[in-house]
């Protein structure tokens, strides 16, 4: 039987609250799933004045001094509520920093004071918990924004000794963002100048936010086992990976879950009718509601291929911008795309729905009926990612019976299993190579199948619909890793 533990989750976005990604759903799942185990999990973030503190009953508690740098103390509001009637969450309120709309960025570009901001979080995290008492055994940060945390807990001051037990670990979500920025903040982290090296901080004359969350954190943890070893190689590391490599011991590759409460299509409330294993009429009924939606020719017989995604190089934009044009003028498919970022992406894909009317439709923007509807309603989705650390909506995919096409990258590779043709087994279709070719080849599979061999995409889609991600199993595995994490911290 595991101890009791507490703790602490220290994060720059958390779902329902504020969320960019997939970061914030694991946030908001993984403490609910400890606390139901039994553990003592809580929540801190920023109040950021897009988060709507009527509709979520957020009150405010009391108010603390942060002690940062150069002597600078910052008094922040601390707020208060109870996610989803389980897991307290404290909001770190302070206008000065977090008195906007955004988390990282806005229209413009990105805020010019992230290290600043996030510097303060962090520390404002340890002092809710000297000043609630509060003492977790594991503080579990997550990415750049608040890897600060596990250096302030090894570089205690008097202030925050009662924390001198607490472990410290660091969940890598997405290595492609560092948090490099001006070393002008660095003095306002109030640590010593002699963490100012290339082994804790600096990166060519930068600092580097989560270098030192690799460096001071107990143990490591990223999203997907297969991930967990991409991260080691020189490509996958993006420059950390000789960081990465002397603490590999201690780094482990932890698969999201699943929040089947929002992404089942037997209870979804989200999309017009449901379906399930045993009766899959309602998968039919959900991809003509598509179709009219979104503009297209309604016909159960051609296969719509489903996209819900940041428009970000990471995801592969790059070979569909070659591949989708050659696959709608050589294939009989539809096309849906909900999305937005990057603006060469929007145009993209603004032109092919001009050029395909009727067989390409496309939602620019963040909307969550739509994605429900997008995963219930096509046949396939796409996932051509350059690299993908787990993500989320091929599992959402495979529950919906929509059969995946991924790139054989990161958790994408650990969780669709390949087509085999000679058996009809599998749950996707997947590709290795980054090329167009490669892409372009898998779709014609997966549209070959769809016509030639109907039988096998009936049989994938109930085999795809029975596998499921729980978070109670990934949770088993964070429990083993905070238990590793505080024996390091003590010394054991
Ligand atoms: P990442 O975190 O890299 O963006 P993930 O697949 O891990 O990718 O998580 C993406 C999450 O964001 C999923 O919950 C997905 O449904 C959601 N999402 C992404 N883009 C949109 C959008 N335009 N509208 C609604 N939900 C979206």
């Amino acid at each position: 039987m595991d101890h009791e533990r507490k703790v602490l989750f220290v994060s720059s976005e958390c779902a329902p609250y504020a969320k960019t990604g997939g970061l914030a759903d694991v946030v908001a799942a993984l403490p609910k799933t400890l606390r139901m185990m039994g553990h003592d999990a809580r929540i801190v973030i920023p109040l950021y004045s897009s988060i709507d503190r009527t509709r979520y009953g957020i009150r405010f508690d009391r108010s603390c001094c942060v002690h940062m740098g150069r002597g600078e103390e910052q008094w922040v509001g601390i707020y208060f509520a109870i996610l989803d009637k389980q897991v307290p969450v404290w909001f770190v309120d302070c206008e000065r920093f977090f008195g906007r709309p955004g988390i990282y960025h806005e229209s413009w570009g990105e805020y010019g004071d992230n290290a600043f901001r996030f510097a303060l979080l962090s520390k404002a995290a340890m002092q809710i918990c000297k000043d609630l008492n509060f003492i977790p055994d594991v503080m579990h940060v997550h990415d750049w924004p608040t890897s600060l945390a596990c250096v302030f807990l090894k570089t205690w001051d008097k202030i925050l000794s009662p924390l001198s037990n607490t472990a410290s670990v660091l969940t890598i979500h997405n290595i492609g963002y560092q948090g490099v920025y001006h070393p002008g903040a660095f003095s306002y982290f109030g640590i010593g100048e002699e963490h100012w090296n290339p082994a804790e901080f600096e990166d060519h004359g930068k600092i580097n936010l989560l270098k030192p969350g690799i460096h001071f954190s107990d143990a490591l943890t990223t999203v997907s086992p297969t991930h967990r070893d991409e991260l080691l190689s020189p490509l996958g590391g993006q420059g950390l990976a000789p960081m990465l490599h002397d603490r590999q011991a201690d780094l482990f590759g932890i698969l999201n879950g699943v929040d089947y409460e929002h992404w089942d299509p037997e209870h979804d409330p989200l999309i017009p009718a449901k379906y399930c294993r045993r009766d899959m009429q309602g998968k039919v009924v959900c991809k003509e509601a598509l179709q009219r939606r979104f503009g297209l020719e309604v016909r159960g017989d051609v296969p719509i291929f489903g996209i819900v995604s940041r428009f970000a190089q990471q995801k592969g934009f790059d070979l569909l911008h070659d591949v989708l044009p050659r696959a709608l003028n050589g294939m009989m498919l539809q096309v849906v795309v909900l999305g937005s970022g990057d603006k060469h992406t929007e145009d993209f894909f603004q032109d092919l729905a001009r050029r395909y009317s009727g067989r390409v439709g496309v939602h620019m923007g963040y909307n969550d009926e739509v994605s429900h509807w997008i995963e219930a309603g096509s046949d396939f989705f796409l996932m051509p990612s350059i690299y993908e650390p787990c993500g989320l909506n091929q599992m959402y995919s495979l529950k919906y019976g929509t059969l995946p096409i991924v790139r054989a990258t990161g958790g994408l590779n650990d969780t669709v299993e390949n087509y085999d043709e000679g058996s009809g087994r599998g749950t996707g279709f997947k590709f290795w190579d980054i090329s167009a070719d490669a892409l372009y080849y898998t779709v014609g599979w997966a549209n070959s199948t769809w016509w030639d061999r109907p039988q096998h995409i009936l049989s994938m889609r109930k085999e795809a619909m029975s596998r499921e991600f729980r978070w109670e199993a990934s949770a088993h595995e964070y429990v083993k890793v905070y238990e590793h994490a505080i024996r390091k911290r003590r010394g054991d």
